[in-house]
């Protein structure tokens, strides 16, 4: 190790992602209690949705999983992506392995990337894929800032208020192509369906979907 990123270990220990503890030797993104205690949909907790195949998931939204991950959405927890990508990475190779050509992720709106200053989604599709031996692409633009889903109501609501914000980046590439779209949260899934069906238009043969985190039934 060098002596700057021993400083800085020294400084700012690295940190488990969901509990907080300080992580020990050996450790890398989060401590072994949590790697052991997390609760995790049996066989990703394979959900079906308008316009795309099946979305499976890692992680339940709840507990410390659902307070990590408003942590790397709002509060700039950024290298919270490596964790996060390996459990999607993990998700995705025990469920969907061989079944997509492309990998890609559910875009913020300019507006919205401005502000936050990251764009959630993709560093889990980036550090998913990485861990896959994989690239993510950028296949959707966000083209419209709509109010967010989580204020948006029930679900027909939510349809309505996303209904065609999406816009395929590169139709040529989409073509005939089964397509990985990897989000951070699923609720009522109008957003996957939606950004599946503009993939969709644009040409993609699938869309399979991997979200960090998904409601229990
Ligand atoms: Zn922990």
């Amino acid at each position: 190790m060098g002596i700057l990123a021993g400083l800085l270990d020294l400084l700012y220990p690295p940190r488990c992602a969901f509990c907080r503890r300080v992580l020990k030797a050996g450790e890398s993104g989060m401590c072994a209690a949590c790697a052991a205690a997390l609760a995790r949909p049996k066989g990703g907790g394979a959900q079906t949705g308008d316009f795309f195949s099946v979305c499976v998931s890692p992680l339940y939204y709840e507990d410390t999983a659902r307070n990590a991950i408003l942590r790397f959405k709002f509060s700039d927890a950024t290298g919270y992506a490596a964790v996060f990508g390996g459990l999607i990475a993990d998700c995705i190779s025990a469920n969907l392995a061989g079944r997509y050509d492309l990998i890609t992720w559910v875009p913020l709106s300019g507006k919205r990337l401005k502000k936050r200053g990251y764009d959630q989604a993709m560093l889990l599709a980036m550090a998913a894929a990485l861990k896959l031996d994989d690239v993510a692409v950028e296949l959707l633009r966000k083209h419209k800032d709509v109010p967010a889903q989580s204020g948006a109501g029930s679900a027909e609501k939510r349809r309505a208020n996303i209904s065609g914000v999406y816009a395929a980046a590169d139709e040529e590439l989409v073509r005939g192509k089964r397509v990985l779209l990897i989000d951070d949260i699923i609720t009522t899934g109008a957003t996957l369906s939606e950004c599946a069906k503009t993939l969709k238009s644009a040409g993609a043969a699938e869309v399979l979907c991997c979200a960090l985190a998904r409601l229990r039934e």
